[in-house]
């Protein structure tokens, strides 16, 4: 059997069968040895039946028959009754309360019952036991049920007959069980098929880190005797996922190291004078940040940075001198020009603000500026009005970026479209870059032949293991420290009725006194996006109204939920900045990306289903305001220890990236960070909680990159990274 055998040709696949492993991308026996369990199940410590006797905890495996419903004897409350039966003998089970769980068995099918054994004698039955359908086969059951005997064991093994203890349960899949998978796997390794696998991972790396070789590792993950031959393999499948993510992100950084840049050298003394016109000094985080990013401009090769820091960090100030940087420098080929710098928002609001702030920055220097959305252009200077921006034709602004004349382009995404061509890009910045897919960071510096500069900014703070793997074809800097003078949010845990009512009373107050607010719906968890969209937009609406004619009739209350069009959520999110909006209810998929220095007050409902990096993005909102201001995180209902102890890390916390690292340990990435848009696996996942693991594969794959940049010498690795090139990029 090999591994590029097509599975239709290796198993008989019932359509529906054949659909489903379609869908999880499995078509040939390979991908089936690929296709990895996400957890085992034991039966260890399994019961026959015969052997309970009452008080015990137990579990059994067993099928159902004669279910009947009733009610009880004396107190008429519903009851359902029924035997389960395991080969050894039987035990009857009974649902008080709730007979209909009792009505949804099936009879013929194998289940798994956990519960305590009650009444006494002979007369013992399970109550209201745990039942979920057996991941096991009937004859898996009994081959353990009854391989007690040590002798049978031993000759079992000498037959290098598998009889396991430990059964692989499959990532939930409609249409193919856990059961097929174990037996198609076990069919595929009994016919030698992972032999002729190529181990991707380099052997001297392999031996370094202690790992199994891949054929190994297929049989432990699959077929695991004990559970630590499980994790070996589990780790070793994590850290040929990661490292071969690094691998490519190290290619990347490469080439894009080797194609010429521009040399962006500004006189320092010119910098320094830029500096100096800002109404407030660089803080030393913001100051190290220029100092980084100047060195890269100069140096040879393209700079590819990330920038991360809270909302209010000051990342635009770096931002600006960057741009200073490009538009200070005179193309190679033109003494008389300018290096062009692009800037990239991710709406047209946040487009038009920053378009604002660099005619502040850069109105002394002469240099013509441009704003591009898909609702219209504008330039600045206008011939006729020097100290202000006009309206332009989309035609005529491209033009003069295409010629040079207009040196800094502000824009939204309009920025990435084919028909914008400039003479001489030497900067591109991309702010909240989390918001655009990796391909869409691609073909913004791939516009001309020469490669710009990348300068990322986001105010998502991640964990460093995340930020390495999404982002290790970029450097890192961090702005981990705000401004001075900044009033702290005063953040509030509100539980109670009273609470609620304190928390309207500080929000009434504030609203008279002429501030804004933010009302943040909860997320709903719904694993189909669309309906989750839905019913969020649905609620909004709900609590919009209630909102309105309960709670604050006297204001102006507004809604933004992610089944608005762009346009209508544009047009809300003006109104709201323009402040003909007292009070904004905003699901939380509505990115309110606007800065309104007049809202001082967020409420953010169900604030323990949000991830802690989340809520304080979202507290971010308010940390510009001018006055005092609120966030409120409000959980009424009765959250785990865990939620709690998340709450008050987030109540406490002075920056997002502890939060970050908090919710990483808490939570696990898989929930934090959307696997579909990583392109990342479950295993890959749990890898990023362990950061030695991902500096190791990163300095591999950086030092077998320095060595072997196409992999010639590692073909095996190479097929996989182009794979992971396919997933990364989507
Ligand atoms: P963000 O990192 O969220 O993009 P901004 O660059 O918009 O933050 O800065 C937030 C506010 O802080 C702006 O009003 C800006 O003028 C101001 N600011 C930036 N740097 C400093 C500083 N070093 N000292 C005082 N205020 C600053
Ligand atoms: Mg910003």
């Amino acid at each position: 059997m090999q591994p590029a055998q097509p599975l239709a040709r290796t198993f008989r696949l019932t359509p529906l069968q054949q659909k489903a492993l379609g869908k999880l991308g499995i078509h040939t026996v390979g991908d089936l040895l690929r296709h990895l369990p996400a957890r085992y199940e034991t039966i260890e410590e399994v019961r026959s039946t015969a052997s309970l006797a009452a008080g015990e905890k137990v579990v059994v495996y067993g099928m159902f028959s004669q279910l009947e419903t009733g009610k009880t004897w004396k107190t008429k409350k519903p009851l359902a009754e029924a035997w389960l039966s395991d080969g050894t003998g039987r035990i009857k089970v009974r649902w008080f309360h709730q007979p209909y769980l009792a009505k949804m068995l099936q009879e013929q099918t194998l289940y798994k019952v956990s519960g305590t054994v009650s009444g006494s004698g002979g007369k013992l039955y399970l109550s209201n036991p745990e039942v979920t359908r057996a991941e096991i086969s009937a004859r898996e059951m009994e081959a353990s049920l009854f391989r007690r005997n040590a002798k049978e064991e031993i000759s079992a093994k000498a037959n290098g007959v598998h009889t396991p203890t430990l059964f692989a349960v499959y990532p939930e899949s409609h249409g193919v069980t856990s059961r097929w998978f174990r037996h198609a796997v076990a069919k595929a390794i009994a016919a030698g098929a992972h032999h002729a696998l190529e181990d991707p991972l380099p052997q001297e790396i392999r031996a370094r880190y202690r790992l199994p070789t891949l054929a190994t590792a297929l049989v432990w993950i699959h077929q695991p005797r004990t559970l630590s031959d499980a994790t070996a393999a589990r780790k070793r499948f994590a850290f040929e996922e990661i490292f071969t993510l690094q691998v490519l992100l190290a290619q990347k950084r490469r080439a894009r190291q080797l194609r010429p840049s521009l040399t962006l050298a500004p006189p320092k003394e010119a910098v320094r004078r830029f500096i100096a016109r800002f109404p407030f000094s660089l803080t030393r985080a913001q100051m190290r940040a220029v100092d980084t990013i100047l060195a890269d401009l100069a140096s040879e090769g393209a700079m590819a940075r990330l920038l991360e820091g809270d909302v209010g960090s000051g990342k635009t100030a770096v931002a600006a001198v960057a741009v200073f940087a490009a538009l200070a420098t005179a193309p190679p080929d033109n003494r008389w020009g300018r290096v062009q710098a692009a800037y990239m928002c991710p709406t047209e609001i946040l487009a038009r603000q920053q378009f604002e702030s660099f005619i502040e920055y850069f109105r002394e220097s002469g240099v013509r500026i441009g704003l591009i959305t898909s609702s219209g252009c504008r330039i600045f200077p206008s011939k006729v009005r020097p100290d202000e921006s006009v309206k332009i034709s989309r035609a005529q602004l491209l033009r003069w970026v295409a010629d040079g004349t207009v040196a800094a382009l502000v824009g939204t995404h309009a920025l990435i479209q084919k028909s914008v061509t400039f003479k001489n890009l030497g900067l591109v910045i991309i702010d909240e870059q989390h918001r655009f897919g990796t391909l869409q960071r691609a073909t913004l510096t791939r516009k001309d032949q020469r490669v710009p500069h990348l300068l990322s900014m986001s105010a998502t703070p991640i964990p460093r293991t995340l930020a390495l793997t999404l982002y290790g074809d970029l450097d890192l800097t961090l702005l981990d420290e705000l401004p001075p003078g900044r009033k702290k949010v005063i953040t509030r845990l509100v539980r109670t009725k009273e609470e609620v009512e304190a928390m309207y009373a500080v929000v009434r107050r504030e609203l008279a006194a002429g501030r804004q607010a933010y009302l943040i719906c909860p997320r709903i968890e719904e694993p189909d996006p669309q309906k989750a969209l839905a019913l969020q937009a649905k609620s909004a609406v709900e609590e919009a109204r209630r909102i309105q004619e309960k709670v604050f009739p006297e204001f102006r209350v507004g809604l933004a939920h992610g089944k608005l069009t762009p346009a209508e959520k544009e047009a809300v999110m003006r109104a709201f900045a323009a402040h003909e909006i007292d009070l904004l209810v905003a699901t939380s998929v509505v990115e309110v990306g606007v800065n309104v220095p007049n809202a001082t007050a967020i409420i953010i409902e169900g604030a323990e289903r949000f991830g802690l990096a989340q809520l304080h993005q979202l507290r971010g909102r308010v940390m510009r305001a001018a006055h005092q201001s609120y966030c409120f995180a409000v959980c009424t209902t009765r959250g785990g220890a865990t939620a709690q102890k998340r709450l008050t890390a987030f109540q406490k916390a002075k920056n997002g990236f502890a939060l970050a690292e908090l919710d990483l340990q808490l939570r696990g990435p898989g929930e934090l960070y959307g696997r579909a848009q990583s392109g990342i696996s479950d295993i890959g996942m749990e890898a990023l909680q362990n950061i030695k693991l991902v500096e190791a594969a990163r300095t591999e794959a950086q030092q077998l990159v320095a060595r072997d940049p196409s992999l010639n010498a590692y073909p095996a690795l190479a097929a996989r990274v182009a794979e992971k090139e396919i997933l990364h990029m989507e």
